[in-house]
């Protein structure tokens, strides 16, 4: 067993994988991350048009053929593991110094990562494990949430959030609207690419770390996300992840927690524009933003005000409003999962909440 056979396992079923996933509407950038990883390109350089339609109609050619094929279970040392076991294959990989993780999706369709393990550490009772390389993954991986939450695990993956960095950076050259305004503001005369990205990389680690914290402390319990899937085609559909989301971010320890904590204007103004960015373009973010705030206005003030009176206290008090009024509707979210009702009632029920709640939202 070595890592060149576990990545080419692992890129077979990225390839099923991709031929489910890849449609006319897949957004151009998951694409371009894609062809950067495989072609292991500097997180910061640019993507050549030519030679990545080029890449992308061979690439695609392979998805098609791939799509009907069946996932292959993960073969070490003669014996099989289920594509989902990612604790069994990591105990026996993890001495290559590599890192295998795979979730499901929405859609049913998985999502792969296998990655170089740079180094270990631990943060509040959790795990920490750093991730260099990407080997092989699938297009649905994205570069947007370089941090994730595995069980006790929580992995970074130091590539996705370089690439992130630079492509925000390149954002600013190209893009206007007031989160492009924030993000300039922040960023100026910032001086050590190094020192940002350090930055961001805790700021990210704390998001993540509020997820763990919000589950264990079950102020969302997983019998909620059972629920979720029932209201699924609804406009309730994103909400109880767009909750969770909110949770991790104004949870004590969480990511704003961290930011206004430090004190840093810079990682105030990235999390902003990550926020206002979001809005209008995925349901969840969305709905995330009208959790946390009420309106993107409110995030944009947020960012003005504190700066013009230096006041950190606002942040503080943005946070704890934030994550009472979060708090309060997955009490009642509680609520209902405690009730012994039908399916048909608990997705009226949900659809029901979440009318009630978009009232307060504007
Ligand atoms: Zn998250």
């Amino acid at each position: 067993m070595d890592i060149a056979c576990m990545e080419r396992q692992v890129k077979r079923n990225c390839e099923i994988s991709n031929g489910r996933e890849n449609t006319p509407r897949t957004p151009r950038e998951l694409l371009e991350y894609q062809y950067a990883t495989e072609n292991r390109l500097h997180p910061c350089e640019s993507i050549e048009s030519r030679l990545f339609s080029r890449w992308l109609k061979a690439e695609a050619k392979s998805w098609k053929k791939a799509k009907n094929r069946k996932y292959s279970e993960i073969r070490i040392k003669n014996k099989a593991y289920g594509i989902y076991d990612n604790d069994g294959i990591n105990e026996k990989i993890r001495p290559l110094g590599i890192f295998y993780n795979a979730r499901d999706s929405y859609e049913g369709n998985p999502s792969f990562l296998l990655a170089k393990i740079k180094k270990a550490g631990r943060i509040g009772g959790y795990r920490l494990i750093f991730l260099g390389q990407e080997l092989a993954k699938d297009i649905k991986r994205s570069f947007h949430s370089p941090t994730e939450l595995y069980g006790k695990d929580i992995f970074y993956r130091e590539y996705a959030e370089a690439y992130l960095f630079c492509r925000k950076t390149g954002y600013l050259k190209t893009k206007r609207g007031e989160a492009m305004r924030i993000l300039a503001d922040a960023l100026r005369g910032r001086g050590d690419r190094k020192k940002t990205l350090d930055g961001e990389k805790q700021s990210h680690i704390h998001h993540e770390l509020g997820h763990a914290l919000v589950r264990d402390k079950k102020i969302i319990p997983e019998k909620i996300f059972d629920m979720a899937s029932l209201a699924s085609g609804t406009r309730a559909e994103w909400f109880i992840e767009a909750l969770h989301e909110a949770l991790a971010d104004t949870i004590k320890n969480g990511r704003i927690f961290y930011i206004s904590g430090k004190g840093s204007r810079e990682l105030l103004g990235m999390y902003l524009h990550d926020l206002m960015e979001g809005f209008g373009k995925h349901p969840i973010l969305t709905l995330k933003v009208r959790i946390l705030a009420g309106s993107p206005k409110k995030c944009s003030d947020l960012y003005w005000d504190s700066k013009k009176n230096d006041n950190w206290d606002m942040v503080h008090a943005f946070r704890r409003e934030a994550f009472a009024r979060a708090s309060g509707m997955a009490e009642e979210l509680k609520k209902l999962a405690r009730e012994d009702k039908t399916d048909a009632e608990t997705r009226a029920d949900l659809v029901r909440l979440f009318d009630k709640f978009s009232v307060t939202f504007s």
